[in-house]
């Protein structure tokens, strides 16, 4: 399974609605003969944006994320050498998840949220 933002998916379905409408007056004036696909088109943008907009919800919640900060001068000293960018909780080991504040460690340093 993948989520997706619907709201997004539903606005691009929207825009893609919107040009064949577009399309439709431009055939309606000027090739007469693909006027019924470009309604067809539209019905089946339109088909598409109810078929998100009725989609069943899943629970998600977005993924936090954050990176290891790597301190040779404290693990020099005997402390933990690595640190939390998120909760700034100190670690031996470069986990894959924070195990304070259980953030996914693959963010990179300067990433908004990690
Ligand atoms: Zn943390």
């Amino acid at each position: 399974m993948r989520t997706v933002d619907a709201d997004e998916l539903l606005k691009s379905v929207r825009e893609s609605a919107k040009r064949a409408e577009e399309w439709l007056a431009d055939c309606k004036a000027y090739h007469s003969a693909m006027t019924a696909r470009a309604e067809q088109a539209i019905l089946t943008f339109n088909e598409c944006a109810l078929r998100i907009k009725n989609a069943p919800t899943v629970d998600a919640e977005p993924v936090k994320r954050g990176h290891w900060i790597y301190h040779p001068d404290w693990q020099a000293d005997g402390e933990c050498g690595y640190e939390c960018s998120e909760c700034g909780m100190g670690s031996d080991v470069d986990y894959q998840f924070c195990m304070r504040c259980g953030a996914k460690m693959d963010g990179k340093e300067g990433d908004q949220n990690g």
